[in-house]
């Protein structure tokens, strides 16, 4: 593993370590039972995990801590399959423009 990428890991663990202290667990769980466009948010499921807001693919930072957030396994798939409804509860951006 190069040098670079070991660095990144370490931020990166760094950040989700701040992000769990600020979060305090799935920030989804504040929705579950909420209902939008049809459909409800379910309950927590599975490990804590770091989740970028704005993803890597669309450009946004996995070491910004204003740009992480703590979701649990279940609620990082499931915001994979709803990402409108995702982005209506503020969980996932579609970049830093909107
Ligand atoms: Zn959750």
């Amino acid at each position: 593993m190069s040098t670079r990428r070991t660095k990144q890991l370490r931020e990166e663990v760094a950040v989700k370590k701040l992000a769990l202290a600020r979060d305090k667990g799935c920030v989804a769980r504040w929705y579950v039972g909420t209902q939008v466009n049809d459909t409800t948010v379910p309950a927590c499921f599975g490990r804590l995990e770091k989740d970028e807001i704005v993803s890597r693919s669309r450009g946004g930072s996995p070491t910004d801590l204003t740009n992480v957030q703590i979701l649990c396994a279940g609620h990082n798939v499931w915001k994979e399959d709803h990402p409108t409804v995702a982005v209506a509860l503020g969980l996932a951006k579609h970049s830093w423009a909107h």
